[in-house]
């Protein structure tokens, strides 16, 4: 296997530089005075959480910067990892309505970030008053957005929380699934011991179903709210898989955010496998840490791919390959690595989605030397863990639940965030984990 040359720190730290700086002072006020303040607040509609954005920028042109945080979170709790991760172009930025007079929308992401930072900065003051405590307790199983939202919550109302993590960090996959050039571990971190700072017990390690079963949380709390996520990245079912230099997109990603930083392999060139945002994720990183080629593979054609254009003008800015309408159908390799074999494709009759299927052309095998193969085909369900609690209504891999109140068949239970929605953006499962507290709030306050 042919490895890339490993970074030094320092050239890590400039590969890896963030892709948007942030604002100072000067820059943010100014930024600030160019929106409109427009009073049915088009990008206010485009945010999943519903941020009141035209005041929280307001609020920066006079100063109140705590104010201004404080607008943001009131509506969403892991705002600082979604102003720099969430995909604003199609967001909030997207529903600008300086979009439609031609000029160039308020970077809200950047202001948010702005506001929140300088909030952490100083020291996170106390911004809600918190009801005294009612008593009743609620389980929280995961510590990703969804789960720390609802905690956060739920603590502002008065019951004592206990999230149950898995990993040895919290936060899910602000910690560990987005490239590092675009948040860092710290930022996500920083959210979660905010949230601790309402009174939120988080006990890491805690694995459900194997270190304390449901059954036990169910008789120790009032309600409980499942925020697992997904699980691993789905495998591509090829021969050669298990070869050494196959790794799934999040896992590689984790690797890198866990600290392996610059002495990570990586092979020198390098297939992606996929084209969604987590593709271009790991294919950039990829690129980042000096692989001399990296190509992103993907079945059907450029209308069809799943990432964004801003995600997709990043990967070809940082000369990514792309090779759309082929597939792979066989990872070649003694023990390492060596090639993928794969077959050219036609674009045939629509799915229910749509999308055109891609159909094999019969002899248009080929064969690309490579000495990595990162697959992002998506994540996949948990669907063991969530099969173990017993009767819970499943449908298309996905946990059902009541669209206002969040709760699921069994009345003490409810779930929020990628388990009920099969993966969508942090800000989503925020935003689900806020109104989930809603609905738990109101069934245990009868
Ligand atoms: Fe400001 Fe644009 Fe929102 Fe109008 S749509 S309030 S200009 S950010």
């Amino acid at each position: 296997m042919n490895l890339a040359p490993k970074l030094s720190e320092e050239e890590y730290r400039k590969n890896f530089a963030e892709l948007i700086p942030p604002y100072n002072n000067i820059t943010a006020v100014a930024e600030a005075a160019h929106c409109l303040y427009c009073y049915d607040s088009p990008c206010k509609h485009g945010c999943p959480a519903h941020i009141d954005i035209s005041t929280f920028i307001k609020k920066i042109t006079t100063g109140n910067l705590l104010g201004s945080a404080k607008t943001i979170l009131n509506s969403n709790w892991i705002a600082l990892t979604c102003a720099k991760a969430c995909p604003v172009e199609v967001l909030c930025e997207g529903a600008c309505v300086l979009n439609e007079k031609g000029e160039k929308p308020i970077e809200i992401g950047r202001l948010q970030r702005f506001a929140i930072e300088n909030y952490f900065e100083s020291g996170m003051p106390k911004l809600f008053k918190q009801k005294p405590k009612n008593g009743k307790s609620v389980g929280i199983i995961g510590s990703g957005p969804a789960g720390l939202a609802c905690g956060a919550e739920l603590a502002l109302l008065g019951y004592e929380i206990q999230i149950y993590e898995m990993n040895e960090l919290p936060g899910g996959l602000s910690t560990w699934g987005i490239a590092p050039y675009k948040t860092s571990m710290e930022d996500s971190l920083k959210e979660v011991e905010m949230i601790k700072g309402l009174g939120v017990n988080i006990q890491t390690g805690i694995t459900v179903g194997e270190t304390i079963s449901i059954e036990e949380l169910l008789d120790k709390h009032d309600a409980l709210f499942i925020g697992i996520g997904l699980g691993e990245s789905g495998k591509l079912n090829i021969p050669g898989e298990h070869l050494n230099g196959v790794i799934g997109a999040l896992e590689f990603i984790e690797k890198i955010k866990k600290g392996n930083r610059g002495f990570v392999d990586v092979g020198d060139r390098v297939a992606v496998i996929g084209a969604g945002n987590t593709s271009i994720d790991a294919a950039t990183i990829a690129k980042r840490l000096e692989a001399e080629e990296v190509m992103i593979i993907y079945r059907r054609s450029e209308a069809e791919m799943p990432a964004n254009d801003f995600e997709y003008r990043l990967a070809k800015n940082d000369g990514i390959i792309f090779r759309f309408l082929t597939s792979p159908i066989e990872i070649l390799g003694d023990k390492n690595v060596e090639g993928i074999k794969c077959i050219k494709n036609k674009l045939g009759e629509a799915d229910e989605q749509g999308r055109r299927k891609p159909v094999p052309i019969s002899n248009s095998e080929f064969i690309i030397p490579v000495d990595m193969v990162i697959y992002a085909l998506g994540q996949q369900p948990k669907l063991s863990f969530l099969n173990s609690i017993s009767d819970l209504r499943i449908e298309s891999n996905k946990i059902l639940v009541d669209s206002d109140t969040y709760q699921t068949n069994n009345p003490k239970v409810f779930a929020g965030g990628d388990c009920i929605n099969g993966g969508k953006e942090v800000v989503n499962a925020a935003y689900d984990g806020k109104q989930a507290a809603q609905g738990i709030d109101k069934f245990l306050s009868g």
